[in-house]
């Protein structure tokens, strides 16, 4: 348990290190060093298999080549030696025609086989019979003696090196000193024929192949034939001064002993060796041999590395390119990861916030509600007192005109009561014209009082229905104004009313006549103690003709600045308490809005101004629209 802890937070640093943008550059970089040098070792490897691979099969080549090349005269010797020609030459050495005969057999033999030279020579390495004129090579002797089959030696006068195949010719056995049974040594057939159009070949290969040399070195480690002229006569491995001198001096070579090339003596085929050759200009080389054993040489095949190491180079470039790219790859993925990572947080964040906001709104939306349904409660609560008010209203309104309505109910009543009396008189005295005249009158005054109490009942009434009708203003004027007429009477008021007869405007009647009865009465009441009591009802057209524009004028006291911003707040009143309830210009302004007017109010000099605008219905004549 103790372990797991301490290891946790270990872990959880090792992934934040693992997980930062600087350790994935530091990774990137590492993979493009680990890319480059393994892709360089691995390509340079291949190549250099690649390379001695086939570099093996062309020493296998060259080599099926040279002993094809030596092969094809190798049973030449042999056959000779049992031609009748030369066994007679054997018989007698001396004898010069045998030696002619010879000497003609031989030159034929050499055209048509080919080679360079046919002779034949004694035992000591004297030529008896040769198919030309020529002096035997200064090897001939020591091959005699060593018993060689075949030798090379350069002959200095051509440069070239030449191949020697030897055929003993022994005479019939004898005992000797030498031992019993030894056959002695008579002569020998010399065939010698000339590598130079092989070593053409392979110069002729090692010019157009510029990545391949091919050496042949002899079993003095000296090169006898090259694919690269300056190497020839050059010694293979490492030759101190004096056994330079010795290799000068055996006059087995036709030219000065060239440099050491340095190849190290265990070279392998299959296994190339990189080699450098100390020589100018010389590039790092892959050396392999083989051996030819029959003839004691080593065929040397050095193929140059620089494309392989070129090759090798890019290929490590690619591998850096790799392994960058996948460090850039595994950072690209760790930011992606990094940035969904956050995405989701921010994800998961916003729709917290969501929920908390949506939370927030669920409960705002209950409180609106509630506030809305308390609300819906006070209006209905206000819309109920409001309809009470106004009822009240009416009612004061009502109470104010009792008086005058008692006075205008009891006169014509008083009338009729003597008119009645009268007329019984007059049937009496049997003056029927007279009656009649008095029953006129009586009937007169009970269509008046019939309308007085006509406009009391609608006006009481509790009016709540649509405003669709269009109603004649002038109409509503002049009943508001036979509502008031006791009054306006009793204090001689002048009315004068600009209202043209055809106009309507939508509007319900009881309800405007309500307006229009409660600013004449406020006007009567405010001219009371004026000397001139002058009431002025006019109506101007508006938009056109589209509206109408009521205004109800006085001359009466007016009201101060102060008062007139509090005219239309309820229960405001100037007048004494019993009189005035302050709520006829609130109800008025509130009925004028519901036909979709609004009401206002001004101070003239004398007096003051009311006006409300009305919707058009038609007028009867449209009049001239004047501005307000
Ligand atoms: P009330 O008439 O019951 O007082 P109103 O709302 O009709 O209620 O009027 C409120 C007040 O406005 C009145 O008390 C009066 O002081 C003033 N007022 C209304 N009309 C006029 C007017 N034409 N001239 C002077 N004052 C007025």
């Amino acid at each position: 348990m103790v372990v797991t802890a301490s290891l946790r937070p270990r872990a959880l640093r090792l992934l934040r290190l693992l997980s930062r943008p600087g350790f994935h550059l530091f990774l990137t970089g590492l993979l493009m060093v680990l890319g480059f040098v393994l892709a360089h070792r691995i390509s340079e490897r291949s190549g250099r298999e690649q390379l001695s691979a086939l570099s093996t099969e062309r020493l296998e080549l060259y080599a099926s080549n040279l002993a094809a090349e030596l092969g094809r005269h190798a049973s030449l010797p042999s056959l000779l030696a049992i031609a009748p020609t030369l066994q007679a030459l054997m018989q007698a050495p001396e004898d010069a025609n045998a030696r002619r005969a010879a000497s003609q057999m031989l030159a034929r033999v050499n055209v048509r086989a080919g080679t360079h030279q046919i002779f034949v020579a004694d035992a000591r390495g004297q030529v008896l019979s040769a198919s030309e004129a020529l002096t035997p090579p200064s090897r001939l002797t020591e091959a005699l003696a060593q018993g060689r089959t075949h030798f090379f030696a350069a002959d200095p006068t051509t440069g070239s090196t030449d191949f020697y195949l030897l055929h003993p010719l022994r005479g019939a056995s004898q005992v000797s000193s030498a031992g019993a049974g030894e056959i002695p040594l008579r002569g020998v057939i010399v065939v010698r024929f000339n590598l130079a159009p092989l070593e053409a070949t392979w110069i002729d290969l090692g010019l157009r192949s510029q990545n391949e040399r091919i050496l042949i070195a002899d079993d003095q480690d000296v090169v006898i034939m090259s694919s690269v002229q300056a190497w020839k006569y050059a010694v293979l491995g490492h030759a101190d001064p004096s056994r330079r001198q010795a290799l000068q001096a055996s006059a087995r070579y036709p030219q000065a002993i060239g440099p050491n090339l340095d190849l190290p003596a265990s070279l392998e085929v299959h296994q190339g060796q990189q080699v450098s050759l100390p020589l100018p200009g010389a590039k790092p080389m892959l050396a392999q041999q083989r051996q030819i054993v029959p003839l004691g040489l080593r065929l040397v095949a050095l193929s140059d590395l620089t494309e392989v190491r070129q090759r090798a180079q890019l290929a490590a470039w690619g591998g850096a390119a790799f392994g960058a790219s996948i460090g850039l790859l595994v950072l690209y993925l760790s930011s992606r990861r990094r940035a969904l990572r956050q995405l989701t947080k921010a994800q998961t964040e916003l729709q917290q916030a969501h929920a908390l906001l949506e939370q927030l709104v669920d409960s705002r939306t209950a409180e609106l509600r509630q506030t809305n349904d308390a609300l819906k409660t006070q209006i209905a609560q206000r819309l109920q007192t409001e309809g009470e008010l106004l009822q009240a209203s009416k009612l004061a309104v009502l109470g104010q005109m009792s008086a005058g309505l008692s006075h205008e109910v009891n006169q014509p009543l008083t009338a009729l009561r003597a008119l009645a009396r009268n007329s019984i008189r007059l049937l009496e005295a049997g003056r029927q014209d007279a009656v009649a005249t008095n029953l006129q009158l009586m009937d007169d005054m009970v269509e008046r009082m019939s309308q007085i109490t006509r406009q009391l009942k609608s006006f009481a009434r509790k009016a709540d229905e649509q405003v669709t009708g269009a109603v004649s203003l002038l109409d509503c004027v002049r009943n508001a104004l036979l509502l008031l007429e006791h009054r306006s009477r009793a204090l001689d008021v002048q009315a004068e009313i600009e209202v043209p007869a055809g106009l309507r405007v939508r509007a319900e009647a009881n309800r405007l006549e309500q307006v229009l009865v409660n600013l004449f009465g406020n006007a009567i009441d405010a001219m009371q103690n004026e000397a001139e009591r002058q009431l002025r009802v006019q109506v101007i057209a508006q938009d056109g003709g589209r509206r109408a524009l009521m205004r109800v004028q006085d001359s009466g006291a007016g009201v101060g600045e102060a008062d007139l911003q509090r005219l239309f707040e309820p229960f405001f009143t100037t007048k004494p308490a019993g009189e005035g309830l302050g709520l006829g210009l609130v109800i008025s302004a509130k009925i004028v809005h519901e036909f979709g007017g609004t009401l206002r109010a001004q101070r003239l000099e004398h007096g003051m101004s009311f006006e409300f605008d009305l919707a058009v219905e038609t007028w009867a004549a449209v009049p001239e629209t004047k501005d307000v």
